[in-house]
């Protein structure tokens, strides 16, 4: 059996060649393949960026790599679905709870960056210059895709504030005194910090916005350190 594997994945070099079959309108991964490595390319095609090309090659690195290995892929999904929740306080991704950022006693408590996405928030992390807390939203408005508000965590971020407000000298809280808007510098990102800056006013917090040295229409994610570090830095009033 080991032999016929053998000699079967041998095909893959020639594969993306071969596979004239894929890909065509209609087509489904199919004609030939075990039913097993069918759905494997189907799922796999099914990725973001993973044409039926793609998922092919990597059915067929699967099909080729050791059994642990492979099976290890299939335990690093199933952790992730498993154990990956947000954070309940920032909705940054977390295996807790809290996440290590929140659950972190080093940072500080009185300054929240608001961001689109957790990807946004281990950029601005990389950068090892920012020092608060974050909120991510989950998102940005978008009103011709009918994303609105209560689709994202602005209640929650609302509700932190208002509780933050409510610290007393001497319950271990911390005032929130400053609310970074650190969204993706696009159309929709722009609007939603306009909406934010001007809910954000009757909390009576700071609110600011990182400064414009991430090109318009990129994204943060991209943006490399010492740029969003200066953004950071030179973060204005709104
Ligand atoms: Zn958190």
């Amino acid at each position: 059996m080991v032999e016929g594997w053998t000699h079967w994945v041998a095909y893959d070099g020639g594969m993306g060649k071969q596979s004239t079959g894929f890909g065509g309108a209609g087509h489904s991964a199919g004609n030939g393949y075990p039913a097993a490595v069918r759905e494997l390319i189907e799922r796999l095609s099914g990725l973001p960026g993973i044409g039926i090309r793609s998922a092919e090659r990597l059915a067929f690195h699967i099909l080729k790599s050791e059994k642990g290995e492979a099976l290890a892929i299939a335990e690093a999904i199933r952790a992730v679905k498993e154990s990956v929740r947000h954070c309940k306080v920032c909705f940054n991704l977390s295996d807790d709870d809290v996440c290590t950022v929140c659950a972190d006693p080093k940072r500080d408590r009185s300054v929240v960056c608001v961001v689109e996405q957790p990807k946004d928030l281990i950029a601005l992390e990389q950068t090892g210059m920012y020092k608060g807390l974050y909120h991510v939203l989950m998102g940005r408005l978008s009103p011709l895709d009918g994303v609105e508000a209560e689709d994202l965590t602005v209640d929650h971020l609302f509700n932190r504030l208002q509780r933050s407000q409510q610290a007393d000298d001497g319950d271990g809280r911390v005032r929130i005194e400053e609310v970074v808007l650190g969204l993706n510098p696009t159309l929709e990102g722009d609007g939603t910090a306009l909406y934010l800056a001007d809910a954000l006013s009757k909390y009576g917090v700071k609110v600011t916005r990182l400064a414009r040295g991430v090109p318009t229409g990129s994204s943060l994610e991209f943006a490399n350190k010492a740029v969003l570090g200066d953004a950071l830095l030179g973060r204005q009033s709104m």
